[in-house]
This record gives C-alpha cells, sequence and structure tokens, in this order.
C-alpha cells in the first residue's frame, strides 16, 4: 500500500526516464542528444568487435559535435524524400480506412511478390502510430492500411525515449506527415495504472517502469471526478503524451511549425471499431 504522496515522489524519479524527454528536451536543447549520443557510441564501441559491424552500428547515432546526422541509411533502403502525403491528406486516410474497417470491411488484399520487391527498397510510411501492444489494437487491421503503409511504434501508452527515437526516424527519414497517439477503451495498462491510483497497489519489478510515467495523468483525470476514470484516463493519457511529443524533438518541432507535421491523439472503441480521433 502506497499514498498519493509517495506515488508522487515516486513519479519524480522512477518516471523521469520514460516521460522526462517532454519536461526537458525540447527544441532549443540538442546538446541532450548529443550527450545522449556520446554514451550510445561509447557503449557501441564496446559492444562492436571488428570495423564492419562497429560502421553498420554506428549509422543513424547522433554524432558527438552535434552536426547533422551521418547520411547513411539502412542497406537496401531508398533515399529519403519528402513525403507527398500531407497531414491532412494523411489524417483523412486513416479516418476513412477505420470508416471501412468499423463497416466490417477491408480494401486491402495482401501483397503480390512485385509489391513485397518493392518494399524491400525502401519504406515511405505517411503515418506513425503510437499504439499500445494491446492484441486487439492492431493499426493494420483498424485502419485498413497494407505493409509499407503505417510506421508503428507500440510500446504502451507510454514513450520513451527510444521510442521517440522511432517516431523521430519515420518522420524525417521516411517522411510521414502524421503521428497519432492511440489509445484504446478497456485498456488493461492504463487499468493497471489506475488500480495504483485508487487501490494504492504499488506496482513492482518491470511494471513500475510502465505504470508510473501514466500515473500523472491518471490523478489529473481522477481529479475531474470522472463516471468512468478509466475512460478518462486513457484519453487524458493519450493527450498528454501527445502534447509532449510536439516539444520533445527539435525535428517534431520544426516540421510542426512548418505544418509538415501533425501530432493527434485518438482512441479506439474496442466494441465498436472506430477511432475518434481529437483532431
Ligand atoms: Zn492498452
Amino acid at each position: 500500500m502506497v499514498s498519493r504522496r509517495i506515488l508522487l515522489g515516486a513519479l519524480a524519479s522512477l518516471a523521469a526516464p520514460a516521460l522526462a524527454f517532454a519536461e526537458g528536451d525540447g527544441p532549443a536543447k540538442p546538446s541532450v542528444l548529443t550527450r545522449k549520443g556520446r554514451r550510445t557510441r561509447a557503449a557501441l564501441k564496446h559492444q562492436a568487435t571488428d570495423k564492419a559491424a562497429l560502421d553498420k552500428a554506428l549509422a543513424g547515432v547522433t554524432p558527438l559535435d552535434g552536426t547533422a546526422p551521418p547520411a547513411a541509411q539502412p542497406a537496401g533502403a531508398a533515399s529519403p524524400a519528402p513525403t507527398d502525403v500531407s497531414p491532412d491528406e494523411a489524417l483523412g486516410r486513416l479516418k476513412q480506412g477505420n470508416a471501412i474497417f468499423a463497416r466490417g470491411g477491408a480494401s486491402i488484399a495482401l501483397p503480390a511478390a512485385a509489391r513485397l520487391a518493392e518494399l524491400a527498397r525502401g519504406e515511405k510510411p505517411f503515418a506513425v502510430i503510437v499504439g499500445c501492444s494491446d492484441s486487439r489494437t492492431a493499426p493494420e487491421l483498424i485502419f485498413d492500411c497494407n505493409l509499407g503503409e503505417l510506421f508503428i511504434v507500440r510500446a504502451g501508452p507510454t514513450v520513451g525515449r527510444e521510442a521517440l527515437g522511432a517516431i523521430v526516424y519515420a518522420v524525417e527519414r521516411l517522411g510521414a506527415s502524421l503521428v497519432v497517439v492511440l489509445g484504446h477503451t478497456q485498456c488493461g495498462i492504463v487499468g493497471a495504472a489506475v488500480d495504483v491510483a485508487t487501490r494504492h497497489v504499488d506496482p513492482r519489478g518491470a511494471m513500475r517502469e510502465t505504470l508510473l510515467p501514466i500515473l500523472p495523468s491518471v490523478l489529473a483525470a481522477q481529479d475531474k471526478h470522472p463516471a468512468d476514470l478509466q475512460d478518462a484516463a486513457m484519453r487524458q493519457t493519450t493527450r498528454d503524451v501527445a502534447a509532449r511529443l510536439k516539444i520533445a524533438d527539435g525535428v517534431l518541432a520544426e516540421r510542426l511549425g512548418q505544418g509538415r507535421l501533425k501530432v493527434v491523439s485518438a482512441c479506439y472503441d474496442l466494441a465498436a471499431g472506430v477511432v475518434a480521433f481529437d483532431a
């Protein structure tokens, strides 16, 4: 059993790695990324046993001096090209795809060999879906999309630095113009966080790393005295994560300012099959 005060205290320390990027790594602070890059490079150097492996491992890691990242692309990948899908067009595609899914239809077919070969040469997803790992929320299915169309980060309702890096990669290198933070009804992880907040259950082990970053959103929702705390907490969590993503990285902030990127939150209703966007 833990009190609300102890929970908040724990958040200040244990939750920091998962959400700290939103609090302290705004666009004007590239030095944090540089320091991160130094640690990562050092670790990779230690692990790599030959030059080829080292060069491959270092591809894409932020340089020590904060200069532009290496131009090297993943083997076989196409050259990065600006997406020709605007943020609003991308949002429209997802809404249209979900409407098809919610009606019980599907327009996609498994890709033929020629399409697989094309995808092997490079990907150009038009949207990033930051979703829960829940088995009932597969983004390609609920948005009626095929291979190569969605870049998916499924790490639960939180976004740690590794996941943030993947999102930035998809936007900067692959040209995705939309990031959707997707929550869903009956989310077990959010429910467990609600239990921590309301029943003062002390999360143990690795679950702490997953649940504690959600607690600020759960407590914020709790303060509003909603009829359905779990639903309110899920929606608060997705809105908070989306808001923090907007200031979490210079690349994302720049593209948002240029109108080349949108970050929106959304909720998927498991029973209805419908995604409700907050934009
Ligand atoms: Zn979930």
